[in-house]
């Protein structure tokens, strides 16, 4: 029988868990193999997170990149060890489709490119990790859904914070009803930072909805455990700046969950902003900075939430990894990242029409 400890971060009732429980929140079980990663676009968070993650990895490893760009392959090449025959460009990335060290390819382009690559990768005959947001319309998501499933090749999306303690205690402290009934949520995620193809409709596919707002609705869709009805935009700018000529600058809007809950949120290009709040009948839990890849803080109404930092990009290959070995289902499926771009595509409904969409 496993051993009980006392797991304090749900701090309502003390909650009393088995160790193997607590282990399998932040754990990810280790594989005799390892499976062959090649990084597709080698940008900021590939640089940034994902290689020094994949130095983290147990049941994955960094095998292969692919790049336009001559100087970045000479420089990976040097650091990170890659045999030239694991380096692409995008011109003969299809050849990939021979080579068996390869297993995954993981795309971290510009949202506008993700559903071409997904598609192109599976037809090669790999299984894929694809960056959130998933796309930038539904359409795209079937088509990307429907090519890995025809390849029997498996997909998920690089939702990090579903590997992170602190957002799987949310989670477990909304949907289990810790603090009783939720009456609201609260989720904001901004910044005033933003350069690039961001800021270019035709590659990112919007504005901060796509690439900061989406954290706040996946927030809100994993801490009620239920998925929205509708959506209402309270606010949507598209203001007189040269860098909005075409997308909006900050947005808010509500959520609307079957049981009337309602989810408060905001993003923006203009604004720092990073939280995430959920009043309950009896108690209030949050975190605060909520979204970044270390340093989340997390508060209850009873005490602080106490859990280790952990390498989210990490966890989150190895489990993909664990999944494409033991044929199970990623839990940050492409179904998920369709379901968040069907949530997008009613808020800017809901933006450019002023009405209440339902999803
Ligand atoms: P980035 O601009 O730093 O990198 C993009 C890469 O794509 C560059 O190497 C660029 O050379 C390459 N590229 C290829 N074709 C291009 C084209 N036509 N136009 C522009 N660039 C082109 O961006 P990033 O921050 O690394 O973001 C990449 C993806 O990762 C995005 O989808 C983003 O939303 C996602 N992302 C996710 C997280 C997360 O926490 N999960 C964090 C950051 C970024």
């Amino acid at each position: 029988m496993s051993e009980t400890i006392n797991y304090k971060s749900s701090s309502a009732a003390e909650q009393e868990i088995t160790e193997s429980e607590l282990a399998e929140e932040i754990a990810i079980p280790w594989t005799e193999k390892k499976l062959g990663v090649a990084l597709v676009g080698l940008g900021k968070y590939s640089t940034e997170q994902l290689a020094p993650a994949l130095q983290q990895t147990h049941n994955c490893y960094l095998a292969g990149i692919v790049s336009g760009s001559e100087n970045k392959i000479k420089e990976w090449k040097a650091q990170c060890n890659i045999a030239d025959e694991n380096i692409y460009n995008y011109k003969n990335f299809d050849a990939i489709k021979e080579n068996d060290a390869i297993d995954i390819l993981y795309i971290a382009l510009p949202n506008a490119l993700h559903a071409e690559y997904v598609i192109r990768g599976a037809q090669a005959g790999k299984h894929i990790i694809c960056e959130k947001p998933m796309a930038v319309s539904v359409e795209e998501c079937d088509r990307m859904i429907k090519a890995c499933k025809d390849a029997g090749k498996m997909l998920s999306i690089g939702y990090r914070l579903h590997f992170e303690p602190h957002h799987r205690d949310m989670m477990k402290m909304g949907q289990a009803k810790i603090f009783g009934e939720l009456s609201q949520i609260s989720a904001k995620h901004g910044s005033n930072d933003t350069k690039g193809w961001r800021l270019d409709k035709t590659l990112a596919g919007g504005g901060p909805l796509m690439d900061l707002g989406i954290y706040c609705i996946q927030a809100a869709r994993y801490v009620s455990g239920m998925e929205p009805v509708a959506v209402t935009v309270k606010e949507g700018k598209i203001v007189n700046d040269e860098r909005f000529k075409n997308i909006e600058d900050a947005l808010i809007w509500e959520m609307e969950f079957p049981n009337g809950l309602i989810a408060y949120c905001e993003t923006s290009y203009n604004e720092e902003m990073n939280s995430l709040h959920a009043d309950a009948a009896h108690g209030w839990f949050e975190l605060s900075p909520a979204y970044e890849y270390e340093g989340i803080n997390g508060k209850t109404a009873t005490g602080f939430i106490n859990l280790p930092n952990v390498n989210q990009q990490a966890l989150q290959m190895d489990d993909f990894a664990l999944c494409i070995m033991s044929h199970k289902p990623s839990k940050v499926s492409g179904e998920m990242g369709k379901c968040d771009m069907k949530i997008i595509a009613a808020i800017y409904e809901a933006m450019q029409t002023g009405n209440r969409i339902e999803v």
